[in-house]
């Protein structure tokens, strides 16, 4: 299902980024890594106005995907001798951590405190115990209730070097925040470039470059999670990062009744929020990806009073179970309905 997902939005994002520059001519790029799709779309045409040579741009997307891979084999869980996983298996921590682990270890457990915890780092126990990367297992409440003790994000910190844990059983999944981090990472790099503009996608996450150029917009389409198939809307955007959580991107079905894989660390299953499926908009995308998981696990009213009160600058837009469509007050503007 999230490869399906993941290939439109791609496709609605990229159908709509002709107007980045006067003389569109892009160069593409897709290759599958951290578990979804990504494509690095560049346009061929540098800031100062001049046709970027095909050997410049295979450089750019050799560059491109060896930093997503980089990211990948230091902070997956499932790559066998990452940090992540590498703390995992051990019982107190590890000392000798790439930057791309502590930055992310520090930044969630950062939005870990601010969100009370609807965001959490922590829950690979609990994940693995509902199996969502395999058949799909549905607990028993006595399972959940022993997995839960191993979920607690006070239990870590991080050193200067690396991460102690003081619970030999906790594990680390980062995969609510790590490909809108990795995101941010092909942003950052691609800015240093003589590129005018472009974007990444990672599996439901976007980022754009190049808004001084041409003034033009980009429109990125959020999927309906009821139709997941289709276009809710768009976003008319200019830069910036765009996570989208939903309830249709992972999940298994069990007797007729659907699991998804957001999960709600205070109950240790399914988040039940109310919502199908949450975008953020931000100018940081590990923010936004991180923020989107924790929003659908808020629900409606948490979630606004959060947009409010918690600190951070995004905007988003909630999609209810129910089918209501709700924006934050700054997306109002740039946000339309599809039809
Ligand atoms: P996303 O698609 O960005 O919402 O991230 C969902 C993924 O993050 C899941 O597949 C899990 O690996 C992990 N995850 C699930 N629930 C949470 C949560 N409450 N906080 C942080 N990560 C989570
Ligand atoms: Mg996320």
């Amino acid at each position: 299902m999230r490869k399906i997902t993941a290939i439109l939005l791609v496709f609605a994002v990229l159908a709509a980024l002709s107007g980045c520059t006067a003389q569109p001519s892009y160069s593409e790029n897709t290759f599958y890594a951290m578990n979804t799709f990504i494509t690095v779309r560049l346009s061929a045409v540098s800031e100062s106005g001049e046709r970027v040579s095909e050997s410049r741009l295979a450089e750019i997307h050799d560059e491109c995907e060896r930093m997503v891979v980089e990211i990948e084999n230091a902070v997956s869980v499932t790559v066998l001798d990452s940090d992540t996983a590498r703390m995992n298996a051990s019982e107190t921590g590890i000392a000798d951590a790439s930057a791309h682990f502590i930055t992310l270890l520090t930044r969630s457990l950062a939005i870990t405190e601010a969100t009370d915890g609807a965001f959490s780092p922590t829950l690979r126990v609990l994940s693995d115990l509902w199996d969502f990367n395999g058949e799909g297992y549905v607990p028993t409440a006595d399972e959940i209730a022993d997995a839960l003790i191993h979920t607690d994000p006070d239990a870590v910190t991080v050193t200067e070097s690396g991460a102690d844990k003081i619970d030999p059983h906790l594990r680390l999944d980062f995969g609510g925040i790590a490909k809108g981090y990795a995101a941010e990472v092909l942003i950052a790099y691609l800015n240093t470039t003589e590129l005018s503009c472009g974007l990444v996608s990672l599996g439901g996450n976007v980022g754009l470059f190049g808004e001084k150029d041409g003034g033009e917009a980009y429109k990125v389409g959020i999927t309906n999670p009821h139709a997941p198939d289709s276009v809710l809307g768009y976003l008319t955007l200019t830069g910036g990062f765009v996570s989208v959580s939903g309830d249709y991107e992972r999940y298994f079905e069990k007797d007729g009744v659907r699991y998804h894989h957001i999960l709600d660390p205070k109950t240790g299953a399914p988040a039940k929020s109310g919502l199908s499926s949450v975008a953020v908009i931000a100018e940081d995308g590990a923010l936004a990806d991180a923020l989107s998981t924790a929003l659908f696990v808020m629900g409606e009213e948490a979630a606004l009073a959060f947009y409010k009160n918690g600190g951070y600058a995004f905007e988003a837009i909630l999609v209810t179970d129910d089918g209501r469509v709700i924006p934050t007050a700054g997306v109002e503007d740039f946000f339309a309905l599809a039809g």
